[in-house]
């Protein structure tokens, strides 16, 4: 038996059409018809001000932090359940990285934690909405607003989910979304960025454009253009959005496809949940989010070990998630903890995702499910 491979890039089929038509095009490199179409459809889709196309959902973090203006002494709240590159785009700016705990239930900021480390060096509040489920916005926006804190949403997750009616990504002052090829929609290497505050559109634009205001001159605005600010080579290659449109176009029903995956998981673990073996992901009220990922949480840290072996040999590759930041080489160097963060020690070890890609067939859906509740049984059973 062949085995489950735990994650699988989807191709929609029109990519190397399209990237053909940007090479025969001639215009390699960024801000060309292909850039325009993402961007447009980015911007139209969420309702943000203004979408950039980056080269990585990275590159998008680091270009957030300078639009922040983070520098020296300055200090970014995060979640330690996230991936390294929100803290890598902090210590970038000189500023530090603040980890504070996650809700238990959706693995998303706390907003009491959040309020604990809230400082008069406070300059950016980073919220990852983890899998497509968003953080309590209201609330971080409510602890934001009153003390001038830039609001950052890691996105990464989010393409088409959306918090109370409104599309993730468009909730803070920037969003930024990943286009890796472990994400619902890839150009194998890829991202954006979501300007909502308009007061940061222009200098987005500078920081976009190497730190000159070569947009500004292409508008006819200014006679020649020059270093103004600060900035990087952010923007994605004509290649890489050609590749993204394809993608793009197809994304209301690669979504459609991973949701019903998910479904059909939470579905049939509702009676392991029920039997105390395992939680299933937790989806607040006036959430909806896109089957970006499935994971369930076991009883314990050696439960979740074995969980993994078990279906290891039921043919079936699963994966734990974020090993937490605040306690990393790193995160330890760089960064200062609010509390002991009890909630991201316990969860991140006793977390197991489970096989989601878009090609996956109910076939292979139906054996991650039998071979998943037998492993859960069987650990269980060896506990006793
Ligand atoms: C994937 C991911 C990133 C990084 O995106 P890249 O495009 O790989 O640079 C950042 N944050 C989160 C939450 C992610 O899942």
């Amino acid at each position: 038996m062949r085995e489950i491979p735990f994650n699988r890039p989807f191709l929609v089929g029109t990519e190397l059409d399209y990237v053909r038509e940007a090479a025969e095009d001639g215009g390699l490199e960024s801000d060309g018809p292909f850039t325009a179409r993402c961007e447009a459809w980015l911007a139209d889709t969420t309702g943000a001000e203004r979408a950039l196309l980056a080269h990585s959902g990275t590159g998008a973090l680091e270009a957030a932090m300078m639009l922040a203006g983070l520098g020296p002494g300055d200090e970014a709240i995060m979640p330690s359940f996230a991936y390294p590159t929100m803290a890598t785009a902090v210590i970038r700016q000189g500023a530090t990285p603040v980890f504070a705990d996650v809700d238990p239930r959706t693995l998303n900021l706390d907003p009491a934690e959040v309020r604990k480390a809230v400082g008069p060096r406070t300059k950016a509040i980073v919220a990852v909405h983890y899998g497509g489920v968003g953080c309590e916005m209201d609330e971080l926006l409510a602890i934001a607003a009153p003390a001038g804190i830039t609001v950052i949403e890691d996105a990464a997750h989010c393409l088409l989910a959306t918090y109370r009616d409104r599309p993730l990504g468009t909730l803070g002052d920037l969003g930024t979304f990943s286009f890796h090829h472990t994400k619902n929609v890839t150009s194998g290497e890829g991202g954006a960025l979501l300007v909502n505050n308009p007061e940061l559109l222009e200098r987005a634009e500078v920081v976009w454009e190497k730190g000159t205001d070569r947009k500004r001159f292409e508008r006819g605005e200014v006679d020649r253009y020059t270093w103004v600010d600060i900035g990087s080579s952010f923007a994605a290659s004509e290649l890489t959005a050609a590749f993204l449109w394809g993608q793009l176009e197809a994304a209301e029903e690669i979504t459609r496809r991973r949701l019903e995956i998910w479904g059909a998981y939470h579905e049939a673990f509702a009676e392991l949940e029920a039997e105390g073996l395992a939680q299933r992901p937790v989806v607040p009220e006036g959430h909806a989010h896109n089957g970006h990922l499935y994971y369930l949480i076991l009883p314990t840290a050696p439960a979740r070990d074995a969980f993994i072996a078990a279906m290891r040999s039921a043919g079936v590759a699963t994966s734990f998630h974020y090993v937490p930041l605040h306690s990393s080489p790193a995160g330890r160097r760089f960064g200062r903890s609010i509390g002991d963060l009890a909630q991201t020690e316990q969860l991140s070890r006793r977390l197991v995702r489970l096989p989601l890609w878009t090609g996956l067939d109910r076939e292979s859906v139906d054996r991650v499910i039998d071979a998943a509740r037998s492993a859960a049984s069987h650990v269980a059973g060896s506990r006793a």
